[in-house]
């Protein structure tokens, strides 16, 4: 049986998980979207697909850990840790790849761009290993999006349109500095 996911959260992670995936910024599978609910949060299941999804592949997920409905994304502990250490009320992880191109020779990601200065200021790179959910949350408590290197981007907001604001306007500031021949280390 699918929970009773409100309707808004089911239609906004509908909407948001669409675009992501038409805007090529996850692939079929990839990606996640989380929504906070007091002390717990909706968030997509592990291996969904964000431009089908539906009620039954969205999980509950408790302040405690426990869970009800499919089995929740494997990201679901950075998630978690985001909501404890920020007000943010959506996180949106996705696959950017010319920002993820970007992040492996760098420690920082600064956009060139005017939209980019306007909305990201700096993106920290985040390096993977054991403390790279602690390091993550940490960032986005005072960035809008931060980069694992090698691997995407996570973005915070006050709802997943805002979280995805921060990952598109990302993306096309990595973009830019990509076709600018910004690639090596800075
Ligand atoms: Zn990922």
């Amino acid at each position: 049986m699918p929970l009773n996911v409100p309707p808004g959260v089911l239609k906004e992670m509908q909407e948001v998980g669409r675009d992501l995936y038409r805007l090529a910024l996850v692939t079929s599978h990839g990606g996640n979207l989380s929504v906070r609910a007091g002390h717990d949060m909706w968030i997509t299941g592990t291996g969904t697909m964000l431009g089908h999804l539906e009620a039954r592949h969205i999980s509950l997920v408790h302040a405690g850990g426990s869970h009800e409905g499919p089995p929740p994304s494997s990201d679901t502990v950075l998630h978690a840790t985001v909501y404890a250490l920020s007000g943010a009320q959506a996180v949106v992880h996705a696959h950017p790849r010319h920002a993820i191109a970007l992040s492996f020779d760098a420690g920082v990601f600064v956009p060139g761009d005017f939209e980019g200065q306007l909305h990201l200021d700096e993106v920290p790179v985040i390096e993977q290993g054991p403390r790279q959910v602690e390091q993550v949350a940490h960032s986005l408590a005072a960035s809008r999006a931060v980069l694992l290197r090698g691997h995407g981007a996570y973005a915070r907001g006050a709802t997943l349109w805002e979280a995805l604001h921060w990952i598109t306007a990302l993306e096309e500031s990595a973009h830019i500095a990509w076709l600018r021949g910004h690639h090596g280390p800075r």
